[in-house]
């Protein structure tokens, strides 16, 4: 059985004036319940929501940007829902909604509730739609966009496949509006073409931009999950992607042979919410690199900032306090002050829970 995310951004979802294009979510929806019906698993990662929102109401006196986002979000998100459901429905599918914010990903507990909540929907054949909480994730800890969220969510659930579906065919070698500029069929995870990508590359309604989808992408296939970046416009693009044989033109990124383990993979994500700084000497970072699963012992550590209880995500730093890694500390910052240097003890960091990047 496969396990799909397929993220749909809003330039596929809404048409130039914010309203949905339920022509556009009727035909994907036929298609996703095909797959459905062949058993395949399928998570859906939906934009949309602002856009369609800011279409429904017309406000009285100008909003700031953080008003308007909540505003929109909050009737959006409703009218993205029952469409879905209904399409879906059509076919005697039901789907649910799942919101989240960023910091849901930091916490262990919140990361695994949300985990939970997703297998039980695909066991009993429920197709979960995710978007960020968008009337209450508003600052800085909000996610990039939802080509980030749709990256964590496929990891987390371990997914065969992230279907990145925007209004773009691919990633290009030059500019899309240059003639001779042509996409890239696959991308391999040594090479690096950051340099092609035109940053103006952006839907009107949309957060993300190609070069977060490229960034994400590799980062999701460096985890062992192929990643697809192709045109949600196109007809019938699901199926030919996933059934045709190469009958449609998107760009590939070619996953790697290793996966890690869903611990590690949730310290990866909890790296924004930092508590604190190990400082190691090199002895360790030696150690890091030669071998990889290495606790973090008291022995090789020289000094400890921050305030950090136990649980908490903290960094690995090298003297020079340049980043190593991320890791959950088994002491509070206080108790692991006075082990700085001792042998025999406990690892702060035992390596099931470091990442090193
Ligand atoms: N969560 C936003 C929405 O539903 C979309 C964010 C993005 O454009 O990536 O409108």
């Amino acid at each position: 059985m496969k396990r799909i995310a397929i993220k749909i951004g809003t330039s596929v979802l809404t048409r130039a004036d914010g309203t949905l294009n339920v022509t556009r979510m009727s035909s994907l929806i036929d298609q996703m319940a095909e797959l459905h019906g062949c058993g395949t698993e399928i998570i859906i990662i939906s934009s949309g929501a602002v856009a369609s929102g800011r279409n429904e109401i017309k406000i009285e006196k100008k909003l700031d940007s953080v008003s308007a986002r909540q505003l929109y979000s909050a009737i959006g998100q409703t009218k993205l829902i029952n469409r879905y459901y209904e399409l879906f429905r059509n076919y005697g599918i039901i789907c649910g909604q799942v919101l989240t914010t960023k910091e849901n990903f930091s916490s262990r507990v919140h990361y695994l509730n949300q985990k939970h909540c997703m297998m039980v929907m695909l066991e009993n054949k429920v197709i979960p739609i995710v978007n960020e909480n968008d009337t209450i994730s508003v600052d800085e800890l909000m996610f990039t966009d939802n080509d980030e969220l749709s990256a964590l969510i496929t990891t987390m659930m371990k997914m065969d496949s992230l279907i990145i579906l925007s209004d773009v065919d691919g990633i290009y070698n030059g500019a899309p509006t240059d003639p001779n500029a042509d996409i890239i069929q696959e991308i391999t995870l040594d090479e690096n073409i950051s340099n092609y990508i035109v940053k103006s590359i952006q839907s009107s309604f949309g957060r993300g931009g190609m070069q977060s989808k490229y960034r994400i992408a590799k980062e999701v296939a460096s985890k062992g999950i192929s990643v697809i970046i192709a045109n949600g416009q196109r007809e019938n693009i699901l199926l030919s992607l996933l059934r045709g044989k190469n009958t449609v033109i998107h760009t590939k990124f070619k996953p790697a042979k290793k996966s890690i383990s869903s611990v590690k993979t949730w310290v990866s994500y909890s790296k924004d919410f930092a508590k604190g700084d190990i400082y190691i000497n090199d002895g360790v970072i030696k150690a890091i690199k030669e071998i990889r699963t290495v606790s973090i012992l008291f022995v090789g550590i020289v000094r400890i900032v921050g305030n950090f209880e136990k649980d908490d995500i903290i960094r690995i730093v090298d003297k020079n306090g340049f980043k190593i890694g991320v890791g959950k500390s088994n002491y509070s910052s206080k108790e692991a002050a006075k082990y700085i240097g001792k042998h025999s003890i406990k690892p702060l960091i035992h390596y099931n829970y470091l990442y090193i990047e």
